[in-house]
């Protein structure tokens, strides 16, 4: 079974004339531990990270020709930095890759529980100031990885947002990266940083016509084309297709959890019949885009009957959310010519998808997974439905994309 594999990143440490990456290993348990590693990677690292905010850093397991990347969040920030790695780095880096579990962390002659044995003046040389011992973190350090998520997600409710932009440098990203976050405004009784100076939000478009926005909910991506079927590498979209229902709250709940994207293409009929869970999908920021009224094939079908498909399925999602509806997928796929004229005509896009789980056909969880695993998942937008295999799938398929250092975006 697939486990949840994270590595935070505390600190970095200069101990006699070694350094030291004090790091957090989430497995089946956590473990506190220090990591030896070459100056030049420590460094590199360094130059990238800065301990002296209430940062956190997630180191990735993807390497790729000696460079690696860490993300760094904060508040409902993520971003991605890479930064140069040796060898020796890359080595130790699927040592821990490949823990099955915590207590075979100590067999790894590059780990150590403690810096120092004894006391505090021995470790005089540490480049942070923070970490006196080694063995005691500060209280801010001791933050679970765990709990991040929902720690970030806490602070975006209660923080406001100010429109405040950051441009994250285009030199310190991998190619084609470079992006605005942008903070979207929301209210400001919420406010806990007004002094802060309010920028006009900016957005910056990508080689492949999309903005990259990250919110406070999830991660996600303003599609620009008419039709879309892939993403820009570095990135996944989970979509869910045929619900609402009675699967749609446990969908929500997985991907709620591991803090990722997703969107919904729901038909009519079944939005009229779990109005609860279209609200549930809304409420939690993912996307709900219609999939027709009932799953009608719109290739075949006239004009008139295919705008009245788009149209009432439309009203009925935006009758429950508020929201307008801008997203659309063909049923089976099937569009012509006047499908595409209707769709553009009414504002809306078309998303169409370039993995097919086929998880209809198998409904067999391990199938699912496995098909996910052997195709190449990097900008690619997975065609699922809501059925149980699905639902006993996601957390497998989430963890897998996160392992593959993939960004897993709702889409707009
Ligand atoms: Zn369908």
């Amino acid at each position: 079974m697939y486990q949840l594999k994270l590595l935070q990143l505390l600190g970095i440490h200069e101990y006699e004339n070694s350094f030291y990456l004090e790091i957090n290993l989430q497995l089946d348990e956590e473990a506190h531990v220090f990591w030896e590693v070459d100056s030049e990677t420590a460094l590199s690292l360094k130059r990238v990270s800065d301990f002296s905010n209430e940062h956190l850093y997630r180191l990735s397991f993807h390497t790729n020709n000696n460079k690696s990347s860490i993300t760094k969040h904060y508040l409902d920030q993520s971003t991605r930095i890479e930064f140069t790695c040796s060898d020796q780095y890359i080595e130790a880096l699927t040592a821990l890759k490949q823990l099955e579990a915590i207590t075979e962390l100590d067999k790894l002659p590059f780990i150590s529980r403690k810096l120092a044995k004894n006391t505090s003046q021995e470790a005089s040389q540490m480049l942070e100031s923070e970490v006196k011992d080694g063995s005691v973190p500060k209280t801010k350090r001791k933050l679970s990885w765990l709990i991040t998520p929902l720690l970030i997600t806490v602070l975006a409710i209660f923080t406001a947002y100010t429109g405040h932009s950051i441009l994250i440098s285009a030199s310190t990203l991998p190619s084609g990266e470079a992006l605005w976050v942008d903070r979207p405004s929301a209210d400001k009784a919420l406010s806990l940083e007004e002094e802060q100076v309010k920028e006009k939000p900016k957005t910056m478009l990508l080689k492949e016509n999309i903005t990259i926005v990250e919110n406070h909910k999830t991660p996600y991506v303003e599609l620009i084309e008419d039709i879309s079927s892939k993403l820009p590498k570095g990135m996944v979209a989970l979509t869910f297709d045929d619900g609402p229902s009675q699967f749609t709250g446990e969908i929500v709940d997985i991907l709620k959890e591991f803090g990722v994207g997703g969107t919904f293409f729901t038909i009519g009929t079944n939005v009229k019949q779990y109005p609860e869970q279209v609200k549930y999908i809304a409420e939690n920021g993912f996307s709900i885009g219609t999939h027709s009224m009932t799953h009608a094939n719109l290739a075949a079908s006239s004009k008139s009957k295919q705008e009245k498909e788009l149209v009432q399925s439309s009203e009925a999602i935006e009758a429950i959310t508020g929201e307008q509806v801008t997203l659309f997928r063909p049923p089976f796929g099937a569009m012509n010519d006047t499908t595409t004229r209707i769709v553009t005509s009414h504002g809306k896009k078309t998303v169409l998808w370039n993995n097919d789980t086929r998880d209809w056909e198998t409904r067999n969880a391990g199938k699912i997974i496995q098909h996910i695993k052997t195709t190449d998942v990097t900008g690619s937008i997975i065609l699922l439905h809501e059925t149980k295999a699905t639902v006993d799938a996601l957390p497998a398929i989430i963890t897998y994309l996160l392992e593959q250092d993939l960004q897993i975006v709702t889409l707009r």
